[in-house]
């Protein structure tokens, strides 16, 4: 992150900020179509575009060509839709269907993802005597998540031709496309060709990110990738083009050296072992950087402390998270580096995304999506 690129962020006040790259995020999602030529690529925008806002997100994707969008929720896909209102997309709801989602995807032309017999008798019924509405239907194929069995789909085919509904895409999910190597891909694409040749006119869609770099056996006709979009997952990708999308920024608040034998936060958890210069960065936990980061803790004891960057050096996380501030190692860091007010990367270009998250004990999905409300977001 360029300073010039820093300083036309209009930050208010000394919280987190993240800034979003939207030409990487669409140069993610052309990298992510140009991966899959036979099939349409989609994203999947939901929890609020991974944190980052769904309509900044869906905006930026809309632009670079996406024209099928993926949210869990009726109530975040009409979000979407005003976003890109007068606009031909698609928008799934993936979480099924009750009265009041029924009533959103009617109002809101949302298509519901029907995953239980239920979401499709409750849809059949809303469906019928206006003109069949589109729905998708989602199979189960190993991951027992969501999703109708053999059995369910044959009677949602019979309920789909008594005409209540039109079946416009049929899908399912893997439950290991991040690991290439696992037995349960080839497994779950079986079973969902099995599945899927009930409908032999409708559309197929299996794979999420790691989908996408599994290979053309796996992109049927639409993908749904979303970490990759955002810049995680980035080790998946035989390619190495995905660009980091997030940087998150924090302020130093104070810079001071304590002495050898001291300790620093709480539960002094931290015991000096020298002289240790010491900066006091403003974010926590109450912003989405994990506790769990802290000092050594049985989740990833066997990882090093996360880092942050300052100038381009990279520094250690020091002692316990706090809700609001993070303490930093910085002795070993060019002294004129480090000065309250200055910017600390937490993770971005300098420091990725997926190693924050790793040092965490978590994923990147998670560290995006915890991002807490105070800390303010801005497309760049
Ligand atoms: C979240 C989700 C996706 C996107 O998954 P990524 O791993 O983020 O690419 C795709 N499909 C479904 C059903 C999902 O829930």
């Amino acid at each position: 992150m360029t300073q010039s690129v820093l300083s036309a962020v209009p930050v208010s006040g000394r919280g987190p900020f993240v800034t979003i790259d939207g030409w990487a995020l669409k140069s993610n999602w052309r990298h992510l179509a140009n991966l899959a030529p036979g099939a349409r690529t989609g994203a999947a925008v939901k929890a609020d575009g991974y944190g980052l806002g769904a309509a900044l997100v869906a905006k930026a994707l809309f632009a670079a060509g996406c024209r099928e969008f993926f949210v869990a929720w009726a109530s975040e896909g009409v979000e979407v839709r005003q976003a890109l209102a007068n606009t031909n997309c698609r928008i799934f709801v993936l979480q099924g269907l009750d009265a009041e989602a029924a009533e959103l995807c009617r109002a809101h032309r949302l298509i519901p993802v029907l995953s239980t017999l239920d979401d499709v008798r409750l849809f059949a019924e809303a469906a019928s005597g206006a003109l069949p509405a589109p729905a998708a239907l989602q199979f189960e194929t190993g991951m027992n998540r969501l999703g109708l069995d053999e059995a369910d789909a044959r009677k949602a085919l019979g309920l789909a031709r008594q005409g209540g509904f039109d079946v416009t895409l049929v899908m399912s999910h893997l439950a290991c496309a991040d690991d290439p190597d696992s037995p349960e891909n080839d497994r779950q694409r079986q079973s969902f060709e099995r599945l899927a040749a009930l409908f032999p006119h409708v559309a197929r869609s299996l794979a999420n990110s790691g989908g996408v770099f599994l290979g053309a056996p796996f992109h049927f006709d639409l993908t749904r990738p979303g970490i990759a979009l955002y810049g995680g997952e980035t080790g998946l990708d035989p390619l190495g083009a995905i660009r980091p999308v997030v940087t998150l920024h924090a302020r130093i608040l104070q810079v001071h050296t304590a002495p050898r034998g001291e300790a620093a936060g709480y539960g002094a958890s931290a015991r000096l072992e020298r002289a240790t210069r010491i900066a006091t960065v403003g974010i926590g936990y109450a912003d989405g950087y994990p506790r769990a980061a802290s000092g050594v803790t049985p989740l990833r004891a066997s990882e090093p402390a996360p880092e942050m960057a300052i100038g381009g050096h990279r520094a250690p996380v020091l002692g316990r998270i706090s809700m609001d501030m993070t303490l930093l190692d910085v002795t070993d860091l060019p002294e004129d580096a480090v000065r309250p007010g200055e910017v600390a990367e937490v993770f971005g270009p300098t420091v990725p995304l997926d190693e924050v998250a790793r040092r965490c004990g978590t994923i990147s999905y998670e560290l995006l999506t915890s991002l807490g409300p105070r800390v303010q977001r801005f497309a760049v």
